[in-house]
């Protein structure tokens, strides 16, 4: 099968020939039809993080497909159902996190596309306990990014605590933060939406933001204020920029919480004197649980939120990461691999 693998890190990923793998006990082969690019498989590949994927790898944690081959005591899914593979590839299923519905937090889990291989390939394994059931009719191109971007976002929101009604900022209108604002709209939240690049905003407009604002306008921070009268009651960080964490405490409200999602490599400053006297709350959040992911594709299938998406060949992934890594790819760019 054809496949974009990661020989070495920040080096251009190469189409290569490999073996199709061979699903053991509790696994699906997956046929891929559709995988979502994100900012994550270019930090997977550049080596961002301080827990790097072992080399070489194949990566992809937005596939979309139909069940190829069941492995051994796989009796959940039929051959032909379609599924999707999301970044948590599989958990231990019975450590404290994973018995509390917070598998996305098992120290035993796999990442698909990072410590396990993607879904930047033909056919990609998938464990039958952890893939999503997709419905029977659906459009894979804008249901690829559902399955990282859409859960993540989806998540993060929840973990912002804000309720109906109440104003949600998002900083950095990406794959991630486009898809974010329509859970947001769909939640019946109101959105500021804050980003650097002006196509973004015109982006964000159409889908429906109450505002957008310039990131690094000196100002931003003030207009976001007064627009919300007080402060955003919940901010979400997309951005790939630390700069916007920090700024990000200067968006919320008094009692706020500000999710933490974007991944960039580095640190922030936090103002202790702000973050106690305004009562915020600094909160991570990492994808989703099986659960989550679920009601994050429901919307989808409503057509409540549906991604902005441009199709690419699996051989153009290295022009792919070249324009999400200048900041110019507008929505999702999905790897058609039919
Ligand atoms: P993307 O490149 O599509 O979007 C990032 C956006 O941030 C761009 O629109 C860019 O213009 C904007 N941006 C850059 N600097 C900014 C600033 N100072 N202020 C506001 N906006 C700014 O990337 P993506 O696929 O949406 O991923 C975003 C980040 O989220 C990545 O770091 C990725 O690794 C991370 N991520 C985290 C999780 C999680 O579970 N926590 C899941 C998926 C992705
Ligand atoms: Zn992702
Ligand atoms: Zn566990």
């Amino acid at each position: 099968m054809r496949a974009a693998v990661v020989r070495r890190f920040g080096q251009p990923l190469r189409i290569e020939d490999v073996p199709v793998p061979q699903p053991g006990p509790g696994e699906l082969l997956i046929k891929v039809l559709t995988s979502g690019v994100c900012h994550t498989d270019l930090h997977a590949a550049d080596g961002d993080w301080p827990v790097k994927p072992a080399l070489p790898f194949i990566p992809g944690h937005e596939g979309v497909g139909l069940v190829a081959e069941l492995g051994p005591d796989v009796d959940r899914f039929r051959v032909g159902d379609p599924v999707g593979l999301a970044w948590l590839h599989d958990a231990c299923g019975h450590c404290e996190y994973c018995r509390t519905g917070w598998e996305t937090l098992c120290g035993e889990q796999h990442d698909s596309g990072y410590s396990v291989n993607g879904a930047y390939a033909e056919y990609v394994i998938g464990r039958a306990d952890y893939v999503a059931r997709l419905p029977s009719s659906f459009d894979p191109l804008t249901m690829a990014p559902v399955l990282c971007a859409g859960v993540t976002t989806y998540k993060g929101i929840l973990e912002t605590e804000a309720r109906p009604g109440q104003w949600l900022a998002i900083s950095g209108i990406g794959g991630l933060g486009h898809v974010a604002l329509q859970y947001a709209k769909a939640m019946g939240l109101r959105v500021v939406a804050l980003d650097v690049g002006d196509d973004k905003l015109v982006l964000a407009r159409t889908l429906g933001a109450d505002a957008v604002l310039r990131a690094d306008a000196a100002d931003a921070a003030e207009r976001v204020q007064q627009i919300t009268g007080g402060g955003a009651h919940g901010v979400l960080v997309t951005a790939v920029s630390p700069d916007a964490f920090t700024q990000a405490l200067q968006l919320t409200r008094r009692r706020g919480t500000v999710s933490l999602v974007g991944l960039p490599p580095g640190e922030f400053a936090t103002p202790i004197f702000d973050v106690v006297l305004k009562r915020l709350t600094i909160r991570g959040s990492i994808v989703g649980t099986r659960q989550d992911l679920d009601e994050a594709i429901a919307f989808a299938v409503a057509g409540k939120v549906r991604p902005q998406v441009r199709s690419a060949r699996l051989s153009e992934i290295n022009d792919v990461f070249r324009e999400l890594k200048a900041g110019r790819v507008n929505g999702r760019v999905v790897l058609d691999l039919r």
